[in-house]
């Protein structure tokens, strides 16, 4: 069930996402060739808690750390650890807050050192894609309009859009309804509303869109053709006008 947030609570979840953005920018600034992924992750620990916010994900279905750190050819779900970065990789990071009962979630890829151009195109065509979904997150259009607009962004750059997993609604809980998938049909899907809080995330891979989860860890997701994937989120309230970006620094 898709339930409609009120001023009061889309400005807590404001609050909630302004500490999302600004977590999200300290770890992409750790990025740099030698530092361990764990490393991120625990800069980040530090953050939120001096906020006295806490993880989303910490703990979430059993996920062990505060943010999916996502290296290379992993899509999502990237465990925190020892692996140490170098030069040309491309990190995908992924971290939710809750603050006061309301949660946001937003993530980004960044690049570690000197990267590929194609790296570094996926990584722009990436986040586009979702200003390209965007222009559609108001009253009026459906989520059809949003998905395609996403895909054919990322496809109109010979890019493939992950299919398996998919953006989601937002507000108490870390996933709610509505499911948000990053491709779409025109004019189809569920109608957009104000009161509607979506985590839209693009997931683009250079290669194949297949993904398959066979990490040791039992999480973190891969391109089943071992090409790059880049990762872009920001939660999102639908209002009578303009989207409005939960997750961006105040
Ligand atoms: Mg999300």
């Amino acid at each position: 069930m898709v339930t409609l947030k009120s001023q009061r609570e889309i400005d807590l979840m404001r609050r909630a996402g302004e500490i999302a953005a600004e977590v999200l920018q300290i770890g992409g600034a750790e990025v740099r060739p030698g530092v361990t992924t764990k490393h991120i992750n625990d800069v980040m620990h530090k953050f939120i808690k001096s906020k006295n916010a806490k993880a989303s994900f910490l703990g979430y279905g059993g996920f062990p750390a505060v943010a999916c750190i996502s290296v290379n050819d992993e899509v999502i779900h990237g465990i925190p650890s020892g692996r140490l970065l170098t030069d040309g990789d491309i990190v995908s990071i992924d971290v939710g807050v809750l603050l006061n009962g309301y949660h946001s979630d937003n993530a980004a890829t960044f690049p570690c050192g000197t990267v590929s151009p194609e790296a570094q195109k996926l990584i722009d065509v990436t986040r586009q894609s979702f200003y390209e979904g965007l222009k559609f997150v108001r009253p009026g259009y459906r989520l059809g309009d949003v998905g395609y607009a996403i895909s054919s962004y990322a496809h109109q750059h010979g890019f493939s859009v992950v299919r398996d997993y998919i953006g989601h609604g937002v507000g108490t809980q870390l996933h709610e309804d509505p499911d948000v998938p990053n491709y779409g049909v025109r004019g189809k899907g569920l109608r957009l509303q104000k009161g509607m809080v979506i985590a839209i995330e693009p997931m683009i891979n250079a290669g194949g869109f297949q993904v398959q989860q066979i990490h040791p860890n039992g999480w973190t997701v891969v391109t089943k053709d071992g090409s790059l994937s880049a990762h872009y989120e920001n939660t999102v309230a639908v209002t009578d006008d303009e989207p409005l970006i939960l997750t961006s620094q105040s």
